[in-house]
């Protein structure tokens, strides 16, 4: 068998061990095993690539991809050792803009080792030759690999920003924003087609330059209660952006494994659209038909609660709901909530968690953190299977979240994140909200909860909070 033959069955390989990865990792009691395949199946699409370029190129690339390899597994393992979960999500943004800036440098290697090649620019030695009949077909490929990467760039380096709260999480709201980024697109299937016909450096820049402007522009449009939405958009958008650069590469791997994080990606979006009561269509098309209303303003005297208030209102419950939200990852709570838990139990107080399918900053990121301090699985509940039972409950402790609990999304049609479905804790018999002061959560809006009769405010560090209500129980 040649070495390119081993190399693409050993591609195969890596494939379906990918399609194994994304199929364990869709549960919680599989999801170890998932990750476990999507290393081994990185790891055989490595080696194989190695061995294939040492057999059809030079020592000296296999030297400099050895160099690439330890310097970039170096700070990906370094990175990955200090991340806070807190971190987490705007590491994977940092990530996906790696995957898109790769795709244009892939397009641009493509476009000045075949098109530029044929005239005005000779490569170098390594010159890659594509049949006269098939050059139109290259250019396509170029022309789109160039504007999904860069995108995906441009649209993951806002997403950083808005996530590490480097940039406002509020929309930008440009006079003509969806005429802007309809003109975007069509500027740029104009740009592709003149580059199919006759390719030039400068369309190149012009398409490079549309899609970055096009990405960020689509991004800073949505406001912050739909970035989960965004995250795993530009998820996709990565999936697609390596299966373009698959097809510029001839590369199959990058083709399946790309094409498949793309499609589970848009799904994955698509179902957190209908969770969140979203416009799919409106969300990947930067906010498309939503019109930017002004929020009612939200007034009201709120009341505060001491540690020994809230530890009596806990002695006197027969029912206890615990609602997490951003803030319980931000102080690293879960410890001593998991503690509280115990204790409430062994009193005989009934405790159990309501999760809302966005709380903290990543899908999932409540359910990790509580398995992380041993919450039995069955005691924490999504949204819909708690909220009907929120009515009956004694006591909602609000730990740390603010949008995924706040009644404007039901009552106030012109708030941002009207139509979300949030957790009814209002309805409970008393609520006691954690939190550091009375500032807005991610979304950027005022939360009428905090002003409502049967609302108490515990200010502080919910860690501190907790532990202190602990002792006083
Ligand atoms: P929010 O981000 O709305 O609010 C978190 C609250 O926690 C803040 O109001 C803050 O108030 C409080 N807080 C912060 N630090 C502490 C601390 N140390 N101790 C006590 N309280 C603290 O949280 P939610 O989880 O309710 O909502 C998530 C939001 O993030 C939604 O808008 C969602 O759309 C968005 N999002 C979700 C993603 C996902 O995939 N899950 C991804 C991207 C965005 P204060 O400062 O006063 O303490």
């Amino acid at each position: 068998m040649s070495v390119q033959a081993a190399a693409t069955a050993a591609y195969i390989v890596a494939a379906l061990l990918t399609v194994m990865s994304l199929a364990g990792l869709s549960r919680h009691e599989t999801a170890r095993s998932g990750v476990a395949y999507g290393i081994a199946g990185m790891a055989v699409a490595l080696v194989a690539t190695v061995v294939m370029v040492a057999d059809s190129v030079s020592a000296g690339a296999v030297a400099l991809l050895a160099v690439a390899m330890v310097v970039g597994g170096g700070i990906g393992l370094w990175r990955a050792r200090v991340v806070e979960m807190t971190g987490m999500p705007e590491l994977i943004a940092l990530l996906h803009s790696f995957v898109g800036l790769a795709a244009v440098l892939v397009g641009w290697n493509g476009y000045l080792e075949v098109e530029a090649g044929q005239g005005e620019f000779q490569a170098g030695p390594t010159q890659t030759t594509v049949a006269p009949e098939l050059l139109g077909i290259h250019s396509v490929e170029v022309g789109i690999g160039v504007f999904i990467g860069a995108v995906t760039f441009t649209g993951s380096i806002v997403a950083y920003g808005k996530l590490s709260g480097r940039m406002k999480s509020r929309p930008l709201t440009l006079p003509g924003k969806n005429a802007l980024n309809l003109g975007a697109l069509v500027a740029f299937a104009a740009l592709t087609v003149g580059f199919t016909v006759a390719p030039s450096l400068g369309l190149m820049i012009a398409i490079t330059a549309v899609a970055l402007a096009l990405g960020w522009h689509l991004v800073a449009s949505i406001g912050g209660g739909d970035m989960p939405v965004v995250v795993s958009m530009l998820n996709s958008y990565s999936g697609w952006a390596a299966a373009a650069s698959g097809f510029l590469l001839d590369n199959t791997l990058l083709i399946v494994t790309g094409a498949l994080v793309g499609s589970s990606g848009a799904y994955l979006s698509y179902v957190m659209c209908q969770a969140m009561n979203r416009s799919f269509l409106s969300v990947i098309a930067g906010g498309f038909g939503v019109e930017s209303g002004t929020a009612a303003a939200v007034e009201g005297e709120h009341r505060e609660v001491t540690a020994d208030e809230v530890a009596a209102m806990l002695g006197d419950a027969s029912s206890v709901v615990i609602v997490p939200g951003y803030g319980m990852a931000v102080a690293q709570a879960q410890y001593p909530v998991a503690d509280l838990t115990r204790r409430l139990q062994e009193r005989g107080v009934e405790v159990r968690f309501g999760i809302h399918p966005v709380a903290g900053r990543l899908p999932g990121h409540m359910n990790v953190l509580l398995a992380e301090a041993k919450v039995p699985y069955d005691i924490v509940l999504e949204m819909d299977e708690i909220n009907d039972d929120l009515a009956s409950t004694s006591v909602v402790l609000v730990i740390g979240a603010n949008d995924t609990v706040n009644p404007a999304a039901m009552e106030d049609p012109a708030s941002p994140i009207a139509g979300m479905p949030v957790l009814r804790v209002w309805e409970s018999k008393d609520v006691v909200v954690f939190k550091r002061s009375m500032a807005v959560g991610y979304a950027g809006v005022q939360n009428p909860l905090f002003f409502r009769e049967n609302t108490s405010m515990i200010f502080g560090d919910a860690r501190v909070r907790v532990e202190d209500i602990i002792k006083a129980l």
